[in-house]
């Protein structure tokens, strides 16, 4: 998708904080971090969100959740931490490239969820 900003930072025409990358998967710190660590994880391939995952996708949802487990070792979020993906309007999904949400760093709050 040529107008997708997670696409470009996925091809780099837009910088980054890396994290981790792999041939599947990008990861890097959100820009308007709301949490003391606050890393997106994405795939490569453009994916509008949760709602438009299919079937084929299986396998790259699933290595992105062993990444989320092995950043969240590598960022030393012991004590825990929090996945979050907004699927949507309702949701306040703001960019339409599936992506997940690794919030620590921080005792949350029981707000939501
Ligand atoms: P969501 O509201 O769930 O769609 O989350 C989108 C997230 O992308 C927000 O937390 C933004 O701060 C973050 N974001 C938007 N543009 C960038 C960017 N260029 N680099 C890093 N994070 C970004
Ligand atoms: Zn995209």
């Amino acid at each position: 998708m040529s107008d997708c900003i997670f696409c470009k930072i996925v091809k780099g025409d837009i910088p980054s904080a890396k994290v981790y990358e792999d041939d599947r998967c990008y990861a890097f710190r959100d820009i308007n971090p709301q949490a003391p660590t606050h890393i997106l994880v994405i795939p490569k391939k453009h994916i509008d969100s949760v709602a438009a995952l299919k079937p084929e996708d299986e396998a790259t949802v699933g290595h992105i959740f062993t990444v989320i487990s092995k950043i969240a070792k590598d960022e030393h979020l012991d004590a825990g931490f929090r996945v979050i993906s907004n699927s949507g309007a309702d949701a306040g999904q703001t960019v339409n490239h599936l992506h997940f949400h690794i919030l620590g760093g921080v005792k949350m709050g029981e707000g939501l969820i």
